[in-house]
């Protein structure tokens, strides 16, 4: 049996992928470590209580001596590492705790998985790596910071984040390509575009505007609007990584998108429509510092080297992900009316 170690699976795309992991491969078992910070969320994980193929553990990777003891008592053979901050606005506010999660809590991770996984020094052709055995570093495209009006995200270009978030994931894959070439850790980092679906933070754009339309409060859109993002269906991620898992050859990085380039503006109006609102509700409010301007992926190397495709169009996806709000009302109630209200209002107040 394979034990996979899943880090942040009870986060938005971690709980998706816990989830698809358990249904999929009924031979498996998965452990789940999650420090459940504002973001984390147990409720994601409801409809796999009493799997006897899961376990969940409450830690921060930063801490060493509990994440070597769960190497210790677990034959763990990949690592899936989603724990993270995720959210750019706030990077901007309080940078530190995206240095320390992202970057110093990927490096225990590794630390240990190269001990665990018995790594030579120097070697990476040694002959003692327990068979099988892969980290897998979730990144995303905003590490190679903003394009112009043409051109895609290849996954050999240089990283150039512009936000401490972006930067911090993009220090993070440096620091797992590193553990590879020094250490031959067997690794892959995969480089996904902005992902929407079932159980996303109300923080986010797509949550975000689908919560305040049904309540018909302000619909806060930075500057013009027309930041363009690639959209793709938080499940068609998780195929891709489970691909990756399973398929993707050592030390390669894979960029994952699914060909869906959207205005933020696009995204609200296409919101407000479905929703049966105003587009009164609209207001543009101040630019986000160092806000990129375009983000778009070529997933060429996946779709051709590894044979993955996204399952969803956009519009099938946008569709049942309003459908999955609509059903999961109490879900973001119970969300708003934690710690995430003071966020809100510190964040948007005065708008
Ligand atoms: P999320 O914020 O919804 O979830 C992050 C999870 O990590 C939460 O459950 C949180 O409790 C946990 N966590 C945070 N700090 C931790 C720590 N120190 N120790 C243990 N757990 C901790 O984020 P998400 O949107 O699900 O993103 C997951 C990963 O995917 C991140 O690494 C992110 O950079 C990457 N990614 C996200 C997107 C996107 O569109 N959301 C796109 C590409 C890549």
């Amino acid at each position: 049996m394979k034990t996979i170690l899943v880090t942040g699976g009870a986060g938005f795309i971690g709980s998706n992928f816990v989830n698809l992991m358990l249904n999929k491969h009924p031979d498996y078992k998965i452990i789940n470590i999650d420090a459940l910070t504002y973001a984390g969320n147990l409720e994601n994980l409801k409809d796999i209580d009493g799997n006897a193929n899961y376990e969940f553990i409450k830690v921060d990777i930063r801490d060493r001596e509990k994440i070597d003891e769960i190497f210790k008592n677990n034959e763990i053979t990949s690592v899936v590492n989603f724990a993270a901050e995720s959210h750019v606005d706030r990077s901007i506010e309080e940078p530190e705790i995206f240095l320390t999660t992202n970057i110093i809590g990927t490096q225990v991770l590794l630390d240990t998985a190269k001990k665990y996984w018995k790594v030579n020094p120097n070697d990476k052709y040694c002959k003692e790596y327990k068979p099988g055995v892969k980290f897998l570093q979730v990144s995303t495209d905003e590490v190679y910071g903003a394009l112009g009006e043409t051109g895609l995200f290849v996954e050999t270009m240089p990283l150039l984040p512009n936000s401490p978030y972006s930067a911090s994931k993009a220090s993070a894959d440096l620091i797992v390509r590193s553990y590879n070439e020094t250490f031959g850790l067997p690794m892959n980092i995969t480089r996904c575009s902005n992902n929407y679906g079932p159980y996303q933070f109300p923080e986010k754009l797509i949550p975000l505007m689908i919560n305040n339309c049904l309540k018909e409060k302000e619909l806060p859109i930075y500057g013009d609007g027309m930041q363009i993002r690639d959209w793709l269906h938080v499940s068609d991620h998780c195929t891709a990584i489970d691909t990756v898992l399973h398929k993707g050859k050592d030390g390669e990085v894979y960029n994952i998108g699914g060909n869906n380039e959207k205005a933020n503006t696009e995204i609200v109006k296409l919101i407000i429509n479905t929703l049966g609102k105003s587009e009164n509700l609209i207001k543009y409010v101040k630019d986000r510092p160092g806000h990129d301007r375009r983000y778009a992926i070529d997933n060429t190397k996946i779709t051709t080297e590894l044979g993955w495709e996204p399952a969803y169009t956009f519009e099938q996806g946008i569709k049942e992900t309003i459908e999955w709000y609509l059903d999961n009302t109490q879900w973001i109630e119970n969300i708003i009316s934690g710690d995430y209200a003071n966020y809100y209002d510190k964040m948007y107040s005065g708008i």
